[in-house]
């Protein structure tokens, strides 16, 4: 069986510098805020490109903290209006509506699935404070018309990078191009921990200073609390394993590309369609998207054959029914896009022969109906 995504493996690779760091903590008896959290957010800081890097529990609460410290600095308040791609992962939602601010569903391109900035504009409205970018499946969101359009109307650019660490955009990366990004190490992910953990970055000291303080009951200095706060911080154990699997994250990053480049260029199938090789820029397939409206008999074709994939996501946000109040709302790309997509398996761990298992097993799929 050709797994979607073997974590055992995708450990393995590191397996004996990950036993040593792991190790290093156990016996160093000191395991919540101590040297290696300082450690990899300094690193991880200098590699994304910006001045600070704070960790915290995971990827929700990263961006549940960013808009919470935006709250608390005055520039946003209960009810104020949030631009967000509508075809996102719940999680990016959820971090909006916790805070009682409001989000505005923005369909997105069916190319790119990113975020379509041409309908951006006209959804800012008085009460609208930010643009909550995804990088979904790890391909960079941003365009030099969202930057112009947060300049003109004063809008916060906040990055969810979870699915995209290493993505370029020019010579910067994802998780640099906002005002702050938030970043989720959940096993899964490109860059991933052996647990939940998560970051914050950011140029504004201000920021920074406030996210942290949040994140650690909301104390100034230890038992003075100024704020109402909540605990979220990377633990050392996960900071140490994210320190040793960092500077490997770049060719990680690099063999995901080669096998889409390959599915771009290999897949035929008419019943099914794959990106362009345009999608391939700014990208580090964090997930490839096929789409095919015979989707489901795909997918269950490539597992009698031996390969699992996985679906991003079954279902969209605003048909969610613990978001009852939008399954009204009509959203046809972001609908399509959840009935006809598949994602291949792309592990960095995978070989070429199985990569070419999956492309002969697509290339002679034939639809039951056409
Ligand atoms: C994974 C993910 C999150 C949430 O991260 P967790 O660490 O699982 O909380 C948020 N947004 C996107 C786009 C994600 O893929």
């Amino acid at each position: 069986m050709i797994k979607f995504l073997d974590l055992k493996d995708v450990t393995a690779l590191h397996k004996d510098e990950i036993n040593q760091a792991v190790a290093n903590v156990v016996n160093g008896g000191w395991y919540l805020q101590g040297a290696a959290n300082d450690d990899f957010c300094h690193k991880f800081a200098q590699y994304i490109g910006t001045r600070y890097c704070i960790g915290c529990g995971n990827g929700l609460d990263a961006l549940t903290l960013i808009l919470r410290a935006y709250k608390e600095m005055g520039v946003m308040k209960e009810g104020d209006e949030v631009i967000v791609p509508a075809n996102t992962f719940v999680a990016t939602i959820l971090a909006i509506t916790e805070n009682r601010l409001k989000p505005v569903l923005v369909e997105p391109r069916w190319d790119t699935f990113q975020i379509d900035d041409s309908l951006i504009e006209q959804a800012i409205t008085p009460r609208t404070r930010a643009i909550l970018l995804v990088h979904l499946y790890g391909r960079c969101a941003y365009t030099e018309l969202i930057g112009d359009i947060c300049r003109r109307h004063n809008l916060k650019l906040i990055e969810d990078n979870a699915q995209a660490h290493g993505c370029m955009h020019g010579d910067r990366r994802t998780g640099s191009l906002g005002d702050a990004a938030a970043h989720s190490f959940y096993p899964g992910k490109n860059l991933g921990a052996l647990g939940d953990g998560g970051g914050i970055t950011t140029n504004d000291k201000h920021l920074a200073d406030m996210v942290k303080m949040l994140g650690n009951y909301g104390s100034e200095r230890k038992y003075v609390f100024s704020h109402v706060g909540v605990n979220s911080r990377l633990d050392e154990i996960q900071a140490a394993v994210l320190a040793v699997k960092l500077p490997y994250l770049d060719q990680e990053n690099a063999r995901r590309r080669e096998h889409a480049l390959y599915y771009i260029r290999c897949i035929n199938n008419p019943a099914v369609s794959v990106p362009t090789e345009d999608y391939w820029q700014e990208n580090v397939f964090h997930i490839f998207p096929l789409m095919s409206p015979h989707r489901d008999e795909l997918m269950q074709y490539l597992l009698d054959n031996g390969v699992q994939t996985a679906i991003h996501y079954p279902i969209p946000p605003h048909k969610q029914k613990a978001y009852a109040q939008w399954n009204n709302m009509s959203l046809p790309i972001t609908e399509r896009i959840h009935r006809e997509e598949l994602s291949l398996p792309i592990s960095p761990t995978l070989t070429d022969g199985e990569r070419q298992k999956v492309v002969d097993l697509i290339n002679s799929f034939v639809p039951s109906r056409v």
